[in-house]
């Protein structure tokens, strides 16, 4: 039984999903070899094989951060740079972990609507700097979905993939809200990753409902090579690996990854209706995954504070992210909107 509570601040912030945790306890029955030589880690895996329609090389890690520093790492050399929006996550919330991990690659910083990488800014960039007073360029980043809660849609994504190929970089996709990308576009995860030119995916689990653990899947192996040494040196050769895999094997069998997203992206829907209908607020980026983002006056955003509401600012001045989970409920949603309404008429 979950309490529940007035969280809108992340979907991290949400339990572990009943799949997850039931396959967690099933395999607490056993003992099992360590440092990933167990079953679940190898079904976990397979399934991700299935899941792409490819045979490729896949990873436990701990965190997104790390995901996306080793992967980084993986495809630049020190001297090299990432390419990225300028409010990606590996910008401005990993504490430098892809620097720090690719021995100094430059984040190259471009702009684009709506959280999306605008590609004639990555054209312009890769035209002026290319050179060794510079740096060389040697990957792309995008997040999918994206940090301000849009999603690239596959021709987009396509487009960047054929930037990166022409300039010769690597396509890396941080996809902590992958999962969350695939049920807005109802697609087949080929169809916006290595089927349309991208590299390398960290694929989130812990914001999708597992305990903790994402996946970084290399979709051609000649790139994974020695990631494993990669992945040690950094501490992320977990010895009860199989409790990392066996919460993602729970989201993986019977599509409760695909459900757990839908559920937080139809929540994050009706909550924007609810906000715009009735309460005459409006979405400040579209809702295309479980994300909602409000313009608020202070005098709004310290009275749902003071009646439990917990959210967070996310763009200066007044934008307030409200994010959904699979964890969220009607309940939440219209107590949410209705302490709105009700704050908002109280003037
Ligand atoms: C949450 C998140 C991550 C990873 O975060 P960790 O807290 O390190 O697990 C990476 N990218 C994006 C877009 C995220 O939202």
């Amino acid at each position: 039984m979950i309490v529940e509570r007035h969280e809108f601040s992340s979907d991290n912030v949400a339990p572990i999903c009943p799949e997850a945790w039931a396959a967690l306890e099933e395999a607490n029955t056993h003992y099992a070899p360590s440092y990933g030589e167990d079953r679940w880690t190898a079904r976990a895996c397979d399934r991700v094989r299935e899941i792409f329609e490819i045979d490729c090389d896949v990873y436990f890690v701990f965190t997104g951060t790390v995901a996306n520093a080793l992967a980084l790492a993986q495809l630049c050399k020190s001297f090299q740079s990432v390419i990225c929006h300028r409010h990606s996550h590996i910008q401005t919330d990993e504490c430098g972990a892809p620097e720090f991990f690719t021995g100094g690659s430059k984040l190259l910083l471009v702009g684009g609507e709506d959280g999306k990488i605008d590609t004639g800014q990555v054209e312009a960039l890769l035209n002026r700097q290319n050179e060794p007073h510079s740096h060389k360029p040697g990957a792309i980043s995008i997040s999918q979905a994206t940090e301000f809660g849009t999603v690239y849609s596959r021709d987009v994504i396509a487009e960047v993939a054929d930037l990166a190929r022409t300039h010769q970089l690597f396509l890396h996709m941080d996809g902590a809200r992958f999962a969350n990308a695939i049920a807005s576009l109802n697609c087949a995860p080929k169809a916006i990753t290595w089927e349309a030119g991208v590299d390398v995916l960290c694929f989130g689990g812990t914001k999708n409902g597992a305990a903790v653990g994402e996946f970084v899947i290399f979709f051609d192996k000649k790139i994974s090579r020695e990631f494993d040494y990669r992945a040690k040196q950094a501490g992320h050769l977990g010895s009860k690996m199989r409790f990392l895999a066996a919460s993602w094997l729970g989201l993986l069998t019977g599509d409760a990854w695909l459900r757990n997203a839908q559920h937080a992206n139809d929540a994050a829907r009706r909550l924007a209706d609810g906000l715009r209908k009735e309460a005459g607020i409006k979405n400040v980026f579209s809702v295309e995954a479980n994300a909602v983002f409000v313009s608020m006056e202070e005098r709004l955003a310290s009275g749902l504070h003071a009646r439990g509401w917990r959210f967070y600012k996310f763009i200066e001045p007044d934008v307030y992210r409200l994010m959904c989970s699979w964890a969220t409920t009607d309940r939440a949603i219209s107590d949410f909107v209705g302490d709105v309404s009700s704050i908002s008429l109280n003037k």
